[in-house]
This record gives C-alpha cells, structure tokens and sequence, in this order.
C-alpha cells in the first residue's frame, strides 16, 4: 500500500510511528513535511519539523522534550549567550548542530533541500520516505499587533512560539512566499500516486495548513483519486500540546474537531478532506463532522503509548478503506 502523510512536527512524528507499526514492510510510507518552521540562524538553514520526523523515527529524538537529539549537550548555545549574540532563545543543542551543518553546507554548495534531506535520511534510516513540501524558502510568520520585543507587528513562528511561548494575542497568520513556493521534488507525484493520503494530528494551521498553502500541493490533494482523511489535533475543546489553541483562537476558528474539519473542509465542497477522526470524547460532533461532507468516526486519538498510536492509525487506515469503499458504491 501506498501512503502519503502530511506532516509537521511532533504530532506528526509520533502518528507515523504508529503507522509504521501498524502496516507491513512492503507498504510504502511517503512523508511531505513542513518547511515554513524552517529558519536561517547564525548562518545555519534549521529545519525544526523535519528534523523532528527524521529523528523520531530514526530513535535519535529526546523522549522527554520530544524535539532535538538524545543525549544533548548545550556548550554552543551557552557560550553564543556568553558572547551576547542575538537569538540564543532557539534551542540549538551540540548535537543537532552537526545535522544543521551538514545541511547548511550542502545548501551552499548547490543541493536541493530534497536531496539535502536523503543524505541526512541515509543516517537515521527513518523507515519512510521523507520529503520537504518545497525547496523554495517559505516561512511561518505570526501578526501580533505590535505587542512583541520592539514593538514589531509581525514576528518569525519561532520566536513567537519559543521567545514569546505563544502568550501573546494572535491577529493573523501569514505563511510568506507560500503564493509563489512550487512543490519539492516528487511531492505531487507521492499524492497523486497515493492509495491513501492522511492529514495526521498536526497543527491544522501551521503545519498541515503551511503545506497547504503551497498551491500544487492543495490542488493534488484536492484531485487524488486516494481517499484523503485526517485526525483531529484538537481533542475536548484544546490541543493536546503545541499552540494550535492560540492560532485558531486567533483566526476565529471554532476550537473544536468539527470546528477544524469546517475549517479543512470537504472535498465534495473545494476542501481536503474525505474523511475525519474525532475523539471518542467528542462523538457528540460526528454529526456536524457529516453535515460538513465528511465521513466521520469517533475513536481514541490520544496517543499515549505505542500501542494505543499505532492503533490510531489501523483506525485511520480503516476510515480511509471505508471512504474508498463509499465513493465506489
Ligand atoms: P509541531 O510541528 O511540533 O507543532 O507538531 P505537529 O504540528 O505535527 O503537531 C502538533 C499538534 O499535534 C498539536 O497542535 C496537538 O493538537 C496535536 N497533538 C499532539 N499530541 C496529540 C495526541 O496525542 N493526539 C492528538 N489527536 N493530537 C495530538
Ligand atoms: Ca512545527
């Protein structure tokens, strides 16, 4: 089986483990990952998502933090504070430097971030094909009404996020050069081509929404004969972690799992999805999930453990086969 997964950070890490323990060796496992987290510091192109992806499932990620690498060390970044330099709030361990070297090195030299990202995958053999949404330069930046350092309106996602811990009001998200970024290389063919394309338990704004925002990506999604289906990241009115309250509050979408599925929309009405995953807490909403086009199905969505993860996506899998199933009829 083929299959296409959209994917930011954690959220998206930890599902495709799931995935990757819930179907067979011969199933192919293709992941589009979010670059507009992506940032240039102290010279260095870091890529926080898919790394995050690359390291999780390749058994080099923190358990506890959950980002960046086992075992880290912080002498670079103590020192870069020591020197006063600019920007130190980024966590920038010993470790995770090398893979940020190594890039940086290998973008300077002419290689595409797809290509860059193979070279980094042979390490950490992460067990899916792992693709960038795009090589142009696209970042995530946060409007915040003048309230950040210096009174700036409109700040990188990453200094809102890490610098600010996402406590300022939100007034509008804006994923920059997203209007004019071209999909990476085999992006739109692993969607076209896919038997099934998940939305997995990402950010829907700035993370599957980033990747969206690239207009090849959204119009392959939006024509793949795959079903395409998704898992809320919102579970009982918040999300689990990250700041997604804080972003949909801000664009005055409902903070709830239909809420995001209205958001995402269907496909039988200009949207991305076929079908959507609600928590079993939140079964009350299949039925706004339906009137929305969806097909909708309740199930546990926290994914606490390994088991309970890889079940999630057995269920997702299942929701995909039963939209399938659906639109054969
Ligand atoms: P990031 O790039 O590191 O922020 O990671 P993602 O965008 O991939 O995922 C972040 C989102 O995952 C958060 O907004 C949460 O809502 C969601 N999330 C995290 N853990 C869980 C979980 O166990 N279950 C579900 N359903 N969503 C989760
Ligand atoms: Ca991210």
């Amino acid at each position: 089986m083929k299959i296409t997964v959209l994917s930011g950070g954690v959220g998206g890490a930890r599902f495709i483990s799931g995935l990757l323990a819930a179907t067979r060796r011969d199933d192919e496992i293709t992941v589009i990952g979010n670059t507009a987290d992506d940032l240039w510091l102290f010279g260095l192109r870091v890529c926080p998502d898919l790394d995050t992806v690359m390291y999780t499932l390749g058994g080099g990620i923190d358990p506890e933090r959950k980002w960046g690498r086992t075992d880290e060390t912080w002498n670079a970044k103590d020192e870069l504070i020591a020197y006063g330099a600019d920007r130190t709030w980024f966590g920038l361990g010993d470790r995770d430097l090398a893979t940020h070297l190594v890039r940086s090195e290998m973008l300077r030299a002419g290689e595409g971030l797809a290509a860059v990202t193979r070279r980094l995958c042979e390490r950490w053999q992460p067990g899916v094909r792992l693709l960038p949404m795009t090589e142009d330069e696209v970042e995530t930046h946060i409007a915040i009404d003048g309230t950040g350092p210096d009174g700036r309106d409109v700040i990188h996602f990453q200094e809102y996020w890490i610098r600010l811990r996402a406590e300022v009001p939100v007034r509008d998200v804006v994923i920059r050069g997203a209007e004019t970024a071209t999909a990476g290389p085999g992006v739109v063919d692993a969607i076209l081509d896919a038997e099934v394309v998940v939305l997995p338990p990402s950010n829907p704004i700035v993370s599957t929404g980033a990747i969206l925002s690239v207009g090849q990506i959204a119009d392959a999604v939006r024509s793949t004969a795959a079903p395409v289906v998704g898992v809320s990241p919102i579970i009982g009115g918040g999300a689990v972690r990250g700041m997604a309250d804080q972003l949909l509050t801000g664009l005055a979408i409902e903070l709830s799992a239909s809420g995001v599925a209205r958001h995402l929309g269907a496909r039988s009405d200009g949207g991305v999805l076929d079908g959507w995953l609600v928590d079993t807490s939140d079964a009350a909403q299949l039925a706004a999930v339906e009137a929305a086009g969806l097909v909708g199905r309740a199930v546990p969505l926290y994914m606490s453990d390994d088991a309970t993860t890889a079940q999630l996506a057995r269920d997702t899998l299942d929701l995909a086969g039963a939209v399938a199933g659906s639109s054969a009829a």
